[in-house]
């Protein structure tokens, strides 16, 4: 089925730039638009799902968005081409159609990096963020033991869902080596809650100058084959999440 629709202002993603757009514009009165690929607005940090407790500030945005009457939330939907001036074609599970616009504002965030290595392919190796983000969508990993590679906060802040999920984190290998991580911290200062929440997160099994040099195992993963320094050692683990920092999405503002 095909659905067409008009608005003043178009945001693509309601994560939390999206929402707080969303609220900003829709202070003006004009008709404000968000769509969403995902079932729920949240976004990445925000995501929601069985295993999900939302944070006060997320709870706070939903409301706000839904007691606005100029603000439409078009969750589930994506948008996937230019089809000419203030003109984009949207997917849904109803169908597809046409969205026009005044002004387009992009919230669409960002996705992990990847880098590959021996043995990345293996049943059991994921994305850092993508094993978080099935964990909120209600993966069972109670006992699973589980290494996080890569590099950045992130990392940190999976190992503490892996936790709360009942899994056990056997290792965190971050490969930034430890003057560089003790400088990124040195700057935290200016973030306090961010201080506190990384001294909450850091891990006894927290490497730095660490890296994976193979996943490990027949028809999924068994272990994990880590480079610290000059030497290297064998981790037995279930699962493998890394992650080499984030990359903006900007596909759609390059159509
Ligand atoms: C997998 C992953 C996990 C993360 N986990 C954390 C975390 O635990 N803690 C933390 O501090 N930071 C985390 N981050 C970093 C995160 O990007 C930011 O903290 C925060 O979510 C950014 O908010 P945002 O609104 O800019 O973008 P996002 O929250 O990423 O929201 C963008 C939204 O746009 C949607 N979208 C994108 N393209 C389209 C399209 N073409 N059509 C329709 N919808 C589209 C996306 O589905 C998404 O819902 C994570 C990032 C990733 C990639």
């Amino acid at each position: 089925m095909m659905s067409d629709f008009d608005c003043e202002v178009l945001i693509v993603g309601a994560g939390p730039a999206g929402m707080a757009a969303a609220l900003a514009a829709a202070e003006n009165g004009g008709q404000i638009r968000v769509i969403d690929d995902n079932p729920h607005p949240g976004g990445q940090i925000w995501r929601d799902g069985p295993q999900v407790v939302l944070p006060e500030a997320a709870r706070r945005y939903r409301q706000a968005m839904a007691a606005r009457e100029n603000i439409v939330l078009h969750s589930g939907c994506k948008l996937v081409a230019q089809c000419g001036a203030n003109r984009l074609a949207y997917e849904d599970a109803e169908g597809c159609g046409v969205i026009r616009y005044q002004k387009l504002i992009l919230c669409n965030g960002a996705r992990e990096l990847l880098l590959p290595f021996p043995g990345w392919t293996l049943p059991g190796v994921s994305g850092a963020g993508g094993l978080q983000a099935q964990i909120k969508q209600g993966l069972a990993i109670r006992g699973e033991r589980v290494v996080i590679a890569g590099s950045g906060p992130l990392l940190l802040a999976v190992a503490k869902s892996v936790k709360q999920a009942g899994g056990e984190v056997v290792l965190v290998a971050e490969q930034a080596a430890l003057r560089r991580l003790a400088a990124f911290a040195g700057g935290l200062w200016r973030w306090p809650s961010k201080l506190r929440q990384s001294f909450c997160l850091i891990q006894t099994h927290y490497r730095a100058d660490s890296r994976v040099l193979a996943a490990l195992g027949q028809e999924r993963l068994t272990s994990v084959r880590v480079g610290n320094g000059g030497r290297e050692s064998t981790v037995a683990c279930d699962r493998l999440a890394c992650g080499f920092g984030l990359v903006a999405n900007i596909e759609l503002a390059m159509l």
